[in-house]
């Protein structure tokens, strides 16, 4: 392979090395079937194995407790943005939302076309640095929705609130990232391409009970209960995607499940962290207690260096960490699949760049000496 690269990017993410080699095997010969996986029928046995499977793992690696389903379905998160209002908005009632950021906006523009739509707090006039703490749901809300882990801005929820209202949560970016616990929800989503496959598949958790209550009219292919009645085959499903998701969920399982993925993103964060903190050339977006394990978002005190910066980060092989287009700076993602290593190649670049520069301020002085 040609030298060694860190994708740093947000999403599609990166995957172990394993699980793409299974992927590429399985496409040209899927388990000496003599066919690929790209052409198995969804209706054939090897294929109900491969689902049942990766649903088998999801609850075992979140323990998911039985009075959930687990749902496979497509259109990534933004497609969740709409079939979660379309499904739970309950008429004469309000859906309360949480305003953490660029996804969760989207989450709330999409709920409007289906009902009122109640922001019970927003950290928006502080360019969303922090996860408020300090709100109240309303009682009589149809479900209460809130997004786990912001992307773009590098702030995470690290504590759910307690209330008799269902809690809808979008944990695309931080979901199999740490342990949490699902009897807290009522239904979880996940686009799956940060941290559980290729996109092109979508992961919802869902209390059996929440579905039970449906009363709206809906279109199948925007209807819950359709996707469980039919364990998520009630048309094509996305073959490949699942099968992806599930050598990498067995992966997961195999390095000691969510709860060592959590050890280690904790101490890949807390690395990355220290240096920016410790540094006089960069500093956290995200307020201190609120900040991602998942997302690092970070920028230059001199703006003017960032691209140089970038530049000599490409060098090194470290790509994907411009920010986002409407932020700037720097963000560097730490999902799952990304190794220490890949963060000591990432420090070891910042504090070069920082002792690179001493080294020329003092070669300035001394020769004015
Ligand atoms: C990436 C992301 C989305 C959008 O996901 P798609 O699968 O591209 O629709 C939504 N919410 C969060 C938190 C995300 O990180």
């Amino acid at each position: 392979m040609a030298n060694k690269k860190y994708n740093f990017g947000a999403g599609p993410c990166i995957l172990p090395d394993i699980v793409l080699n299974g992927a590429s095997d399985a496409v040209k010969d899927y388990n000496r079937t003599g066919i690929s996986i790209l052409e198995i029928s969804h209706r054939s046995s090897e294929f109900e194995n491969v689902i049942h499977e990766c649903q088998s793992l999801v609850r075992e690696l979140l323990a998911v407790p039985d009075n959930y389903s687990i749902l496979f379905l497509q259109g990534g998160a933004s497609t969740q943005f709409s079939m979660v209002p379309m499904c739970l908005m309950q008429q004469h009632k309000r859906a309360s939302y949480l305003d953490t950021g660029y996804f969760s906006l989207k989450a709330i523009a999409e709920a409007r076309l289906f009902g009122p739509v109640h922001i019970v707090a927003s950290s928006k006039d502080s360019d969303y640095d922090h996860i408020p703490y300090d709100y109240y749901i309303p009682g009589d809300s149809a479900y209460f929705h809130c997004t786990s882990n912001n992307t773009i801005e590098g702030t995470e929820i690290f504590t759910f609130p307690e209330t008799d209202v269902p809690v809808v949560c979008d944990m695309s970016s931080d979901i199999f990232s740490r342990q949490i616990n699902v009897a807290d929800f009522d239904l979880i989503y996940a686009g799956a391409q940060k941290n559980i496959g290729p996109a092109g598949l979508t992961l919802v958790i869902v209390k059996k009970a929440l579905l039970q209550r449906i009363e709206n009219l809906i279109p199948s292919m925007s209807d819950y209960r359709i996707y469980e009645a039919h364990n998520s085959m009630f048309n094509t499903p996305p073959v490949f995607s699942i099968y992806v998701a599930m050598l990498n969920l067995r992966w997961l399982k195999g390095i000691g499940g969510v709860k060592q993925a959590e050890q280690n993103n904790i101490a890949k964060a807390n690395l990355l962290y220290d240096v920016i903190d410790s540094s006089d050339y960069f500093y956290g977006l995200a307020d201190n207690p609120d900040r991602s394990r998942m997302n690092v978002t970070f920028k230059m005190y001199n703006r003017e260096r960032e691209n140089e910066f970038l530049n000599f980060t490409e060098s090194r092989g470290i790509l994907g960490i411009n920010g986002y287009r409407s932020i700037g700076g720097f963000r560097a993602s730490l999902y799952n699949a990304m190794e220490i290593s890949g963060v000591e190649a990432l420090v070891e670049c910042m504090t070069d760049f920082m002792s690179k520069d001493q080294f020329k301020s003092f070669k300035l002085k001394s020769n004015t000496i």
